[in-house]
């Protein structure tokens, strides 16, 4: 069975790419290695190729004429998306409607999107559902919604089969430490925390002291990147057995304050590393958890690392060991 993944050399896309090759599907990753990195892909061929490119697009797709395509291409940082829009209308939006044409064009009718919680703005019911409705609050989340409803628009009118997975707070790394998050700016709480024990910030801050919440801490749902590609083997799978368009929630239904990742951040590396309380982050809701119920029953999906101290330390195996 031949997959094509987009972004395959990004964090996200290179676990599954090697769970992918782990269960012997024969995989293709395009990508524009603009974040990604070439070592990062563990099976297949890598095309660094990018999706404005429609004509290499076509030739590529058609020559290697996938079942199904996995897409993670994309910009992913909320700040940046408030400052530069067009940027991530172009990357997420447009980019994306290329490839969907293209596929449409060989008439490939089996897709994975990647999508994000950032859909549901400050959702008013948590745990969330994936019925809450989409109000983005930051053009990242509404260049994902506005694919989201292409895609649904696309199911309805030619027979073609999606799967959005909306991910919550993805975190960890390759329990075998071959591969992990690597960028040049991280923002992520889990890897600031991490990164600030190594030595490389001075300190770490607490965005927010004053959210409704037990410590007054925001709250998430964590995710180890391990669970949340076999969250995409399964939605594949299910693609493949004739399974109709849907959206599920990637979580595991239950969070942790960022007091307690900082807790067990320390925990977990033995230091002490220097903390300040600061002012919220704009943007930030107080309490982002999924309810993963649908995933669960509908996919058989089954989590193993709903563990926030094993999700620090191979993110934490990862930071000291990493070679891109
Ligand atoms: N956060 C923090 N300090 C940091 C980075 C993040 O206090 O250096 C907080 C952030 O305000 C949010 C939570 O940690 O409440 C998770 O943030 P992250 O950027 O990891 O993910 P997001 O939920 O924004 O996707």
């Amino acid at each position: 069975m031949k997959i094509l993944i987009t972004g395959g050399a990004g964090y996200i896309g290179s676990h599954v790419v090697k769970q992918l090759g782990e269960k012997g599907y024969d995989v293709l990753t395009i990508d524009n290695l603009s974040t990604g990195h070439k070592e990062a892909v563990l099976y297949g061929r890598l095309e660094v190729l990018d999706l404005s490119n429609k004509e290499k697009l076509k030739e590529v797709i058609k020559s290697f004429s996938p079942d199904a395509v996995m897409h993670f291409a994309a910009s992913i940082e909320v700040a940046e998306s408030v400052k530069n829009p067009l940027k991530y209308y172009r990357n997420n939006t447009a980019n994306t409607l290329n490839l969907l044409e293209v596929l449409q064009e060989f008439g490939i009718d089996k897709f994975i999107f990647s999508s994000t919680a950032a859909v549901y703005g400050e959702p008013e019911n948590v745990p969330v559902k994936e019925t809450e409705p989409l109000n983005p609050i930051n053009p990242y989340g509404k260049s994902k919604v506005f694919v989201e409803k292409i895609l649904e628009d696309m199911s309805n009118a030619y027979g073609f089969r999606y799967v959005s997975l909306r991910y919550f707070n993805v975190a960890g790394a390759d329990p075998q430490g071959r591969i992990g998050q690597s960028y040049k700016n991280a923002t992520h709480l889990i890897t600031r925390a991490l990164k600030t024990a190594k030595g490389e910030y001075k300190k770490l801050y607490i965005f927010g002291t004053d959210y409704p919440t037990p410590d007054g801490t925001a709250i998430r749902d964590y995710i180890h990147i391990e669970d949340l590609a076999n969250a995409h083997i399964v939605a594949l799978e299910y693609l493949l057995n004739s399974g109709e368009s849907s959206v599920f929630n990637c979580g595991y239904g239950h969070g942790y304050s960022v007091r307690e990742v900082v807790e067990a951040a320390k925990k977990v590396t033995g230091i002490d590393f220097p903390v300040e309380e600061t002012d919220r982050r704009p943007g930030d809701p107080a309490i982002l958890v999924a309810d993963n119920s649908k995933l669960v029953n509908n996919l058989n999906w089954k989590p193993k690392y709903d563990d926030i101290e094993y999700i620090i330390k191979t993110a934490w195996n990862w930071e000291l060991n990493k070679k891109f």
